[in-house]
């Protein structure tokens, strides 16, 4: 079986784990994700995203990081890459391919120090990450490379493990769950976000 087989059979395992979740239980991971967050120095913006499928519901981060007046982007699907978008009210979002995507027109700067949090099928104890399988966030951060890079998962989706991480894979630098923060480049990177 090939890498990328493998990768496929192993996001549609995650995928049908997740989607027995409730609505209830994704919002409730998204406010322990916020307990991590609100531990963080408070002068980067954050990069967020519209959760689709089960994904961990970060609608309580943004409500919060809006009432704090924190710079908040979200990504939006150009042809072919993902670029995020400064977002400045939960109604600007609006119905895009997939997520919802922000209307604003000011898009992240390069020399921005923002934080990104990144959604995921499953990550390795070590940060490594299997996506939807289009690579938008691998492409990003190629872009991007100074970003913080903080996956974002439930606990069952931290794992041994068993796919080997391509050359285009990008690593996180942390992975939050609800109940632990999981370290991987950051360590060496950003010992202290
Ligand atoms: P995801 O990161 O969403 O899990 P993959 O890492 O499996 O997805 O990437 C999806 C596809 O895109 C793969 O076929 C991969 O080879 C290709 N790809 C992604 N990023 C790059 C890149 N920077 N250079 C070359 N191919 C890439
Ligand atoms: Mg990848």
């Amino acid at each position: 079986m090939t890498n990328s087989t493998h990768k496929s059979k192993i996001r549609e395992l995650y995928k049908t784990q997740r989607s027995a979740l409730s609505p209830t239980q994704c919002r409730q991971a998204g406010l322990r994700i916020l307990k991590h967050l609100q531990k963080l120095p408070t002068q980067h913006p954050l990069c967020l995203y519209s959760s689709i499928q089960n994904e961990v519901d970060l609608q309580d981060v943004r409500d919060w990081a809006i009432k704090m007046n924190r710079e908040i982007y979200y990504p939006r699907l150009g042809s072919d890459k993902m670029d995020f978008f400064q977002l400045t009210s939960a109604d600007h979002l609006v119905p895009g391919k997939w997520t919802k995507e922000p209307t604003g027109s000011r898009r992240l700067d390069k020399l921005t120090n923002a934080i990104v949090l990144v959604p995921g099928l499953a990550f390795s104890m070590d940060g490594h990450r299997l996506g939807f399988g289009k690579g938008y966030y691998d492409n990003f951060f190629l872009d991007f490379p100074n970003l913080i890079r903080l996956g974002i998962a439930y606990d069952f989706q931290i794992c041994i493990s068993s796919w080997a991480p391509e050359p285009h894979d990008q690593q996180m630098d942390y992975t939050l769950t609800p109940s632990s923060i999981w370290g991987g480049r950051g360590l060496l990177q950003h010992p202290i976000i």
